[in-house]
């Protein structure tokens, strides 16, 4: 997993891949930030990413 600051507004999640590789059946799939919904990885795969937060949201 991928841990990350938000650009957009600062606070700390982690990101991943998850799902079954095969070929011919890759989509466009993006991460999002959890907190304000800002895209900060985008690939394409056949995967799906998950994203988890590592702050309160009442921080
Ligand atoms: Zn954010």
């Amino acid at each position: 997993m991928e841990t990350v600051i938000c650009k957009k507004c600062g606070k700390k999640f982690g990101y991943g891949l998850v799902g079954i590789v095969y070929p011919g059946g890759k989509d466009r799939e993006t991460a999002d930030c959890p907190y304000c919904g800002e895209t900060v990885a985008s690939i394409m795969t056949s995967q799906t990413f998950y994203v988890e937060k590592m702050e309160d949201d009442n921080k």
